[in-house]
């Protein structure tokens, strides 16, 4: 049955399938849902994100308890009410739920199952459209007598009800201004019914029937309400016992509140206790004066709601949270500077810059307590110890530590929280912290502040201001609270791996201390003070079971790792120890059974002796090393030369390859390249073809780029590069395509160029130099300009490099190729064509 006018259903609908409520049409029902298969509809089709999405859900109810037979189908009635979700409630308590309010649009019938996973969907046929009947009013017939009697008992119900309440009211005016025919549904989802007989009204296809089927049952609760009205004794539990003989009506709420009482109280006297212990609670964790009044008027609140209610939940998370928090709990500061000295050396080797720096804010700390001054932010590649410095830094001051990774946050409320009002709301990220530590002056560490998201959910960092921020932390308010939270006891330290892309304002609030890579040295330092006994504790190994002398781990850190960091090679650590280990377990089984002689393999020894971890143990567990010294390979023909670049992660050396070809003087650039990039490889072509007669390298020909096409490839292709700095290798890699002549294989280079062949100073000289020397490269050219930045980079590292200062590209092209790049003066050039 179909009209062109009032509802049309699809003809497929998603099935929630209800065992315990029946939804009719034109009614609305509270439906709460928490079996795998309704949950995954209602996360799939009912919400976007967090927010609301509407979508014609069928409501069917089933004969079975979904949750019984997890798997299994559960008998389907045939016939149910297609409705659609007007509210969705999230909720973790006491488990896992939604709470749905759906209003009830018209009936369906199921034809077939399309599918039963994740969720039930079903080909259905709409059943009723009551907006055929309206405009035809009144009813003719039989049908015109039966409406006018259910109007008639209709009328007479609500005349015994008490008019004040607001929802009688509601329903005085709901019978004046429905039309009657939808009015069998509504009555009979408001009166007492069992869920039997409000499913054979579903069944009720025919109007007529459903007339008939529903005035029996408003005579029976006029009665009922007579009953009561008569009976009703003064004493309250006279009362709740004529209540309890009328049939007892769940899910969804009652709206006749009189016939409510007996509900209410049994459910207040069952909670009862629970919320004073709650509200004992509330008073003794010595919360300020504002929270306190608010959490004892949501104590209220909840004394007056029913535990059915999905607000009843949420409150109740709320007031636990409020308890949990540490509004006066916090560890006590035992700073010492001369044993923070030493506690910091004991877990750092190198890094002396910071070690200073970080004691000097520790000691400001110590002689004023209340420090109001910068947070510090540890800036430097992944792997260089910021994290592991943070926590040095609470267990110096004796305070519990807590990491907030910030990568990726792009919604402010993940630092500022929910309100309340939304769905599945809850606080933010500092508020749980506090949550998890239990105190109110720990060490937050903010990690990768860079990477901060912006979102049409607003901007994060401008809630992390706040946080940061001295003169408003101390009432800092999260949304979810609701009240303010002092967080100037917190401290607060950030990390990033670039100082670029932090926001400025929050940047502003920040003593950025720069924590650089590592030398090889400094690697073999850490690795056998801190990484090596670090792995071999978790591993359950001891130094007398493995030893892991400096060649390997030499030979680890150039072959086997590139990273200006540790990181990597605390992992392959770890993967010889597991190695070890399961050599060491084999060991003493061997020990107990007896000795194997089959097992040839190299590593097993008797388990008194240790695993010595030589070269070939390293490849035989590591594998082949990863980073071969490929350079001479790599440079092994005309038109490839090495770069320096700096990347958030550290400097790194990169490729530049070129290849020319018949054509008609194209330029291909390959290697995703940023605009800045692309420009460089222009002006390094146009800078050579400009010169290309003084270095002899046209070849005879008038023009460079007669009849030829040149590729230009930065390899590594999936890695975006961009930035000015790779000018002076681009020349270089093309001037030994042309020139045919090999580029040096232990020179590396950076700069940028200007059309006039010039050399400009770049950054990130440091790190780029760093990575040239773990690479093995012993000749690095930089812009004469730089020349100041070498300063920085440690001695032994100075010592082991010869670097070039160039002005011009003639400086970085004779430094390049051996024996120079002579270039033909140009009265030179004048004569020779005379
Ligand atoms: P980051 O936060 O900079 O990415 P982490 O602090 O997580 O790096 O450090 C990675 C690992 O390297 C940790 O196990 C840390 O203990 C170790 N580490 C890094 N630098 C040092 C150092 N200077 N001394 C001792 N261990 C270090």
């Amino acid at each position: 049955m179909s009209s062109d006018t009032g509802i049309q259903i699809p003809g497929r609908l998603p099935l929630l399938l209800t065992h315990e409520s029946v939804l009719l049409p034109g009614s609305s029902m509270r439906i709460t849902v928490d079996s795998p298969r309704n949950m995954k509809l209602v996360k799939a089709r009912l919400l976007r994100g967090t927010s609301l999405k509407s979508t014609i859900i069928g409501v069917l109810p089933n004969t079975r308890d979904p949750d019984s037979e997890e798997d299994e189908l559960p008998t389907l009635h045939r016939t149910g009410t297609a409705g659609i979700a007007v509210q969705v409630v999230g909720s973790n308590w006491p488990k896992s739920h939604f709470t749905l309010l759906v209003t009830g649009l018209c009936r369906f019938r199921t034809v077939t199952v399309v599918k039963e996973r994740p969720f039930v969907v079903a080909e259905v046929e709409q059943l009723d459209q009551l907006e055929q009947y309206t405009g035809q009013a009144p009813l003719k017939g039989e049908l015109g007598q039966l409406s006018e009697e259910l109007l008639k008992y209709a009328a007479q119900l609500v005349g015994m009800l008490d008019m004040s309440v607001p929802v009688v009211a509601k329903l005085r005016r709901l019978l004046d201004s429905m039309p009657v025919e939808t009015l069998p549904d509504i009555l009979t989802s408001m009166i007492r019914t069992t869920n039997k007989e409000k499913l054979q009204i579903l069944d009720a296809v025919e109007l007529e029937e459903r007339f008939k089927m529903t005035i029996p049952l408003l005579i029976r609760q006029i009665e009922g309400l007579k009953l009561i009205q008569k009976t009703r004794k003064p004493r309250h539990e006279e009362q709740k016992k004529v209540v309890a003989v009328l049939p007892v009506r769940k899910g969804g709420q009652h709206p006749f509140k009189q016939f409510s009482l007996d509900d209410s109280v049994e459910e207040g006297e069952e909670d009862g206790n629970d919320i004073a212990l709650l509200e004992k609670k509330i008073r003794s964790v010595h919360m300020p004066e504002q929270a306190l009044k608010v959490c004892l008027k949501e104590v209220k609140r909840l004394r007056k709601m029913p535990q059915s209610m999905p607000e009843f939940a949420l409150t109740r998370n709320y007031l636990e949270l409020m308890v949990e928090l540490p509004w006066d709990r916090s560890s006590k500061d035992c700073l010492d500077i001369s044993s923070a000295r030493v506690l910091l050396d004991n877990d750092h080797y190198a890094l002396d810059k910071l070690k200073k720096r970080v004691l000097e804010y520790l000691a400001v700390r110590q002689l004023k307590n209340k420090l109001k001054g910068p947070i510090l932010c540890f800036v430097g590649p992944p792997g260089v110890g910021k994290t592991s410095v943070g926590r040095s830094i609470a267990k110096t001051l004796g305070r519990e530590f807590h990491r907030i990774a910030l990568g990726g946050v792009c919604d402010q409320s993940d630092i500022r929280g929910h309100r309340r009002t939304y769905v599945g709301s809850m606080p933010g990220r500092i508020i749980n912290g506090l949550k998890t530590v239990g105190v109110n002056n720990p060490v937050f560490l903010l990690d990768e502040v860079d990477k901060l998201g912006k979102s049409l959910q607003g901007d994060p960092s401008a809630a992390l201001l706040e946080v940061l921020d001295p003169e408003q932390n101390h009432s800092f308010t999260d949304h979810y609270l609701n009240v303010a939270f002092d967080l100037s006891q917190v401290l607060f330290i950030a990390t990033a791996n670039t100082t670029a892309t932090i926001p400025p304002a929050l940047l502003d609030r920040m003593e950025v201390i720069q924590v650089p890579g590592y030398t090889p040295e400094e690697k073999m330092e850490i690795a056998h003070r801190h990484l090596i006994p670090k792995q071999l504790e978790q591993h359950g190994l001891s130094p007398l079971q493995v030893q892991i002398p400096q060649e390997a781990t030499t030979e680890i850190i150039s072959r086997y790792t590139r990273e200006a960091g540790v990181r990597t090679l605390e992992r392959k650590f770890g993967a010889i120890c597991r190695a070890v280990a399961v050599k060491v377990a084999e060991g003493q089984k061997a020990a107990k059974t007896p000795a194997d002689d089959s097992s040839d393999h190299d590593l097993v020894l008797p388990p008194e002796m240790p695993f010595v971890i030589d070269k070939q143990a390293v490849r035989d567990i590591l594998g082949p090393p990863i980073f071969e010294m490929e350079m001479s390979e790599r440079l092994n023909q005309p038109g490839v030369a090495v770069g320096l670049a700096w990347t958030p992660l550290g400097g790194e050396i990169m490729f530049v390859e070129a290849s020319r070809m018949e054509g008609e003087g194209q330029l291909t650039l390959t290697g995703q390249l940023g605009d800045v990039m692309k420009e460089s490889a222009h002006l390094a072509i146009s800078w050579l073809r400009s010169n290309a007669k003084a270095y002899q390298l046209t070849n005879g020909g008038f023009d460079l780029l007669d009849n030829t096409d040149i590729h230009l490839h930065f390899p590594a292709g999936a890695v975006t590069k961009d930035g000015p700095s790779a000018g002076v290798t681009i020349v270089t890699c093309l001037a030994s395509l042309f020139s045919g002549r090999l580029v040096r294989s232990d020179v590396a280079m950076t700069g940028e160029i200007t059309l006039r062949g010039l050399v400009l100073p770049v950054g990130g000289i440091k790190d780029k130099v760093l990575a040239a020397h773990r690479a093995g490269i012993k000749q690095v050219i930089i812009p004469k300009r730089n020349e100041k930045d070498l300063e920085e980079i440690p001695a032994h590292v100075r010592a082991d490099l010869k670097f070039v200062t160039s002005s011009c590209l003639d400086d970085v092209l004779n430094a390049a190729f051996d024996g120079g790049f002579p270039r033909i003066r140009s009265h030179d050039l004048v004569n020779s064509k005379l």
